[in-house]
């Protein structure tokens, strides 16, 4: 029987996909020839690319003007390739640090320009989001992490910027779980591989007219104009996680869109944090107000009771619910394929405890 997997990423997706796409591993499209072993650039491999792109833009409602790539290199080349292309040679930009990824993705910027932290929290290591932060208006972005996959905070609010400044965003573990204005972005990446894939392909989408303004010479395959130019298809992209993608949205649309996953996804996050707070063994890592509905992170009140908790978890067929070396404790990943079902058996694994 399939495990009950709360893995932070890689880590589960929709059975159905997995299905579909080991079949088109052995035969695609009854081609009788593998997804992964045609060219890229054949119709059947663009058809891909093409569909994968529009549902973005559809489950998105993304505006005109943005354009939707598949990269490689994972989000944390994104770290660099955000600042390579928005920070000017003289410019400067903001940052707030929530956490491990914002922690990255500051110091590749720094490598390249002035680089101001505008707010952080790691007094507290990372158990909240900051508030009460100004933005500075001279900067040439602010970019921050919506949700915390480590830490299990999360935005509930976004950061707003003022006049030229763009906003950019590291929506890698929760991009696609609730809905948003992506007009207010002008810049947003996320690695495939928690609520899209596998790990392999990064999505960006980019406001078109924010690009070519830094007066810097950027590496040819850094450059985001190269990856629009020739619609992600400037080298070989990376073909299987571009079709598991795919499926995953096309999962995603059939079934209700961002606004159906959002309602599945608040009642998940409900039962789990309901259980937390009303059992006296287990006590919530994050700031209340600021839980993550991807990453609920949490501790036992009596460190002599893990033992039987491991036990009690395992038995139960759960996968993946160690939390992170930097946080300790438990940290369970509820990631849009994720069924309430699972949930119910941790939290019925946590009464027993009781
Ligand atoms: C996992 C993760 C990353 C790193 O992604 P890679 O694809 O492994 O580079 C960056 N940011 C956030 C928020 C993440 O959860």
């Amino acid at each position: 029987m399939k495990k009950h997997n709360f893995s932070a990423g890689p880590c589960i997706l929709p059975q159905e996909v997995l299905q579909q796409a080991s079949q088109a591993v052995i035969n695609f499209n009854n081609s009788n020839l593998s997804l992964i072993e045609i060219s890229h650039r054949s119709k059947d491999f663009v058809a891909v690319m093409d569909k994968a792109i529009a549902l973005v833009k559809e489950l998105l409602n993304l505006p005109e003007g943005y354009s939707v790539l598949f990269l490689q290199g994972g989000a944390s080349t994104q770290f660099l390739m955000t600042a390579l292309n928005l920070l000017k040679t003289d410019g400067k930009a903001a940052y707030i640090n929530t956490g491990a990824w914002s922690d990255k993705a500051i110091k590749e910027a720094k490598k390249l320009g002035d680089i101001n932290v505008i707010a952080s929290s790691d007094d507290k290591n990372f158990s909240y989001i900051p508030k009460g932060y100004t933005v500075p208006t001279d900067v040439d972005y602010l970019h921050f992490t919506s949700n915390n996959t480590i830490f299990g905070t999360q935005f509930q609010e976004f950061p707003e910027v003022h006049g030229d400044s763009l906003l950019v965003c590291d929506m890698s573990s929760d991009i696609f779980s609730r809905q948003f204005d992506a007009s207010k972005f002008d810049l947003i990446y996320a690695g495939a591989q928690k609520n899209m894939g596998p790990a392999g392909a990064t999505l960006v989408i980019v406001k078109d007219e924010i690009l070519n303004k830094t007066g810097r010479e950027i590496p040819t395959m850094l450059d985001y104009t190269t990856h629009i130019k020739k619609e992600s298809m400037f080298n070989t992209p990376p073909v299987f996680p571009i079709y598991v993608s795919m499926l995953t949205l096309e999962w995603l649309k059939k079934n209700g869109g961002v606004e159906w996953i959002e309602k599945v996804n608040t009642a998940k996050a409900e039962l789990l944090y309901n259980e937390i707070d009303r059992n006296p063994l287990f006590k919530g890592a994050a700031a209340v107000e600021d839980r993550s509905k991807m990453n609920v992170t949490f501790v036992l009140t009596d460190e002599s009771k893990q033992e039987a908790f491991d036990k009690l978890w395992n038995d139960a067929g759960i996968n993946g619910l160690k939390g992170h070396r930097s946080v300790g404790g438990y940290r369970a990943s509820i990631y849009n394929a994720l069924p309430l079902e699972s949930v119910q058996v941790l939290v019925d694994a946590m009464q027993k405890l009781a």
